[in-house]
């Protein structure tokens, strides 16, 4: 039993690096953020020992008696948090909840429709060679050139013309919220399920912050890692009775096995958190700062350089820049912004005429940096420094030193030592 620096000191190094990259970087792409030390403490303990398949109170092992205690309350607490009478919290992923949700309502080759991948849905909901594309029918709607919004004419159009078993709405990157009754109103209009994975937006939907989906839903996924800030991981809510029994047998036995117990356990106090009032006032800092890069970004010194905003603003926790008439294409950008330590991910905009790994856009998320404790003096000290690293000529030396300062005065864990 002797420490990870003797056992394996290249891993402890590792760890050491990635805390001092974690603390010396501006974190922004829009999927990450930081977990609080609680659950650093659940995700590192003596939980992932434990074999607890089947569900509290109901195991194919012994044993179980306190890790039921965890998972029922992580159900308990989700459920209260997003209004819904089923959950389950036993999905290892976001991915995987998607995959246990279609396998639930759907057969291999029902039609699904969703957003394109290169319109912001995500891989799950029907890219070629996801388990999704490669089992389901897919149909993909997209979002209008001129106003990068979700056309609901388009997506009833195409309800109609392909009559999908399941319609999914949620996304990667878009920046605006989804009209989900309207959704609701298609899918029963053709006899479909309505499926939202809201994935990005849950923290937003926990504070109050933006529409609940779970009302119009007849199934609701999620992850937990992105703006609720809880264990990498996922879960799934329902107020269908029918569809909440398809969903349990379809996560176990379905498709796992062991659940993640420590994972769990963490779930549960990210569930706590996001209660809270503290957690709010985080979700309002990071749509504030979100408004405030929006601003920056559109304004005539970033748009004579030909970059834009996507939908010219946010309603979300990202921002999605377009460079297809700038001189900078989305990896060069990754790159530099990389140089002044600013992470934030390369992102495709629709009919993009750049290759994937290269791409004319970039997406840009505040959670992560909300939860560092940034208000809007920081993130309106961020927005600038981003716009001018944008902008030809920039000064890179000087806009680092910016950075620094900035991810100086809000130290990352700062009691923390690998
Ligand atoms: N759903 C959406 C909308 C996502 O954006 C993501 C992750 O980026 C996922 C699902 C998948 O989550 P995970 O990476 O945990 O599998």
């Amino acid at each position: 039993n002797a420490p990870l620096s003797e056992v394996d000191p290249e891993i402890a190094e590792v760890l050491d690096r990635e805390l001092n990259r974690q603390r010396t970087f501006l974190e922004m792409i829009a999927s990450e953020n930081f977990v609080p030390v609680s659950v650093l403490q659940s995700q590192g303990s003596v939980l992932t020992n434990k074999y607890a398949e089947g569900y509290p109170g109901r195991r194919y092992y012994g044993g179980c008696e306190e890790v039921d205690v965890a998972e029922s309350l992580a159900i308990e607490r989700v459920k209260a948090l997003f209004g819904a009478e089923f959950a389950n919290v036993q999905p290892h992923s976001g991915a995987t909840a998607n995959a246990a949700v279609m396998h639930a309502i759907a057969r291999p080759g029902d039609t699904l429709l969703g957003l394109s991948l290169d319109h912001g849905g995500h891989l799950t909901h029907g890219m070629k060679i996801n388990f999704s594309g490669r089992l389901y029918d897919i149909v993909a709607y997209g979002v209008d050139p001129e106003t990068s919004l979700v056309d609901m004419d388009e997506v009833r159009r195409l309800a109609l013309e392909h009559k999908p078993k399941v319609i999914v709405a949620g996304w990667s990157a878009y920046p605006r919220q989804l009209d989900f009754a309207k959704f609701r109103e298609i899918a029963d209009e053709v006899g479909a399920y309505l499926w939202v994975d809201m994935a990005h937006f849950a923290g937003l939907v926990a504070a109050g912050l933006h529409p609940n989906p779970v009302p119009h839903a007849h199934v609701v996924s999620s992850t937990v890692h992105k703006t609720i800030g809880g264990p990498r991981s996922g879960f799934i809510l329902s107020n269908d009775p029918d569809v909440a029994k398809k969903i349990n047998s379809a996560v176990f036995p379905g498709q796992q096995g062991g659940p993640l117990m420590h994972v769990i356990a963490a779930k549960a106090t990210a569930f706590k958190l996001a209660g809270t009032p503290e957690f709010k006032e985080r979700q309002q800092r990071t749509l504030s700062g979100a408004s405030i890069l929006a601003d920056r970004l559109t304004q005539q010194d970033v748009k004579d350089a030909g970059i834009a905003v996507r939908s010219g603003g946010t309603d979300v926790h990202l921002v999605l820049v377009d460079l297809r008439d700038a001189a900078i294409d989305g990896k060069q950008a990754e790159d530099l912004l990389h140089d002044i330590h600013i992470t934030v991910n390369r992102n495709a905009v629709p009919n993009d005429p750049r290759p994937p790994m290269v791409t004319s856009g970039l997406r840009i998320g505040t959670a992560a940096l909300a939860t560092r404790g940034f208000g809007d003096a920081e993130f309106t000290e961020v927005a600038d420094i981003i716009a001018l690293a944008l902008l030809p000529g920039a000064d890179v030396e000087a806009l680092k030193a910016r950075v620094d300062a900035l991810a100086g005065a809000f130290p990352l864990y700062p009691d923390l030592q690998q």
